[in-house]
């Protein structure tokens, strides 16, 4: 029974541990491609979220490479996350392809069927076994995202173009190729991060501080947001994401990576979103008040065409840029959106940043 999943990110190095050490073997589907958008989009509805239409194409690549068991996230929206896994599922069936789904529902809907679904997909391992590949499958998702977000912090100040993207490649091979253990893997977090300190930076070159938020599969997905963060460090612009994928996945809330709580982000809303609309809305607000209040030079924020909660937050943000007097740049993603236009908006953008900039230290000199 080779499993299989769709891309989200760096997950697919977690989930290669974790699938080996529940005994069973898997085929990755290939790296997300023009095809696999377009198979995703000649079989999915039209107006369903794009995050749909490409783990769409993930599934059909993957069961024609050979895979028979897909695994999938649930969810209790109220988004259309809940519903992937079903859609997903009625298509494929229709499709002709023979395989078995499996749903990984959250412990919200029910702690025995979590349980149920974990020996599922871990057959003849105990759950003690089961708890411990977890623990470890999250102190190998949190060391990926600790050299992601140093990433995203450092490449604004690299003195040779690539060269972050380039020790990045290279801390990632290191933390794949750890052994699924403790000090392995934080051995691995170590010389990872030591890469990334490493590459040669002018640390006096002048940066704008940008905050990412949005929906996360966007955010998580490099293919879907044509890698808008390696683009923005090479511009100069030093970045603070709002979701990791460990973060994302984590039930304690706490966002260990991010380093803001689930309370502090629904506390910095609420004055604008008291409430719970599903996938990142509120946390997208949250953030962005958050990171006014940090002095941020700007705020982007990233979602797929059609996506309710993010559209939900888009419709309250000017506000905030009101009342923070913070630039935030709302780039909706759909199939027909292509890279150049993109990047026309982002350096119109970061230009509008650079002048309010200069403007303020001309106030501040002239003071
Ligand atoms: S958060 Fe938005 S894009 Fe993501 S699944 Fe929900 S509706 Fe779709």
């Amino acid at each position: 029974m080779p499993v299989t999943w769709p891309h989200l990110g760096n997950l697919e190095i977690v989930l290669k541990d974790l699938i080996t050490a529940a005994g069973q073997p898997y085929i990755l589907p290939p790296k997300n491609t023009a095809r696999t958008l377009q198979l995703g989009l000649r079989h999915s509805p039209e107006f369903a979220c794009l995050p749909l239409k490409i783990t769409i194409g993930n599934f059909i690549e993957a069961l024609e490479a050979g895979a028979d068991t897909l695994i999938m996230a649930g969810g209790i929206g109220p988004c259309r996350f809940g519903y992937y896994a079903q859609v997903q599922r009625a298509i494929l069936n229709d499709l002709g392809y023979d395989f078995e789904m499996i749903v990984l529902e959250p412990p919200a809907m029910g702690w025995k069927l979590f349980v149920d679904t974990l020996k599922r997909i871990a057959p003849g391992k105990s759950l003690w076994e089961i708890a411990k590949a977890i623990k470890l499958a999250f102190r190998k998702g949190r060391a990926i995202d600790a050299v992601e977000r140093e990433v995203l912090k450092y490449r604004a100040y690299e003195r040779k173009k690539g060269a972050t993207t380039k020790a990045y490649r290279a801390a990632l091979n290191v933390l794949d190729e750890a052994l699924f253990e403790k000090d392995a893997i934080d051995e691995a977090k170590e010389e990872a991060l030591g890469l990334v300190y490493g590459v040669e930076k002018d640390v006096d070159r002048p940066v704008l501080k940008m905050g990412i938020v949005g929906e996360f599969y966007l955010l998580l997905e490099p293919f879907v947001n044509f890698d808008v963060e390696e683009y923005l460090g090479h511009s100069g612009v030093s970045i603070e994401r709002s979701v990791y994928v460990s973060d994302w996945i984590s039930p304690g809330n706490n966002n260990i990576i991010g380093g803001i709580s689930e309370e502090e982000i629904k506390r910095a809303a609420a004055p604008y979103l008291n409430h719970f609309v599903g996938g990142e809305g509120q946390a997208t607000v949250g953030h962005t008040v958050i990171y006014a209040g940090h002095g941020f030079d700007g705020v982007m924020q990233l979602f797929p065409f059609t996506c309710m909660p993010d559209t939900i937050a888009k419709s309250i943000l000017p506000r905030v840029g009101r009342d923070f007097d913070i630039p935030i740049l709302s780039l909706v993603i759909d199939e027909q959106t292509g890279k150049a236009g993109l990047i026309t908006r982002l350096e119109a953008f970061l230009d509008l940043l650079w002048s309010r900039r200069m403007q303020r230290e001309k106030r501040l000199l002239s003071v």
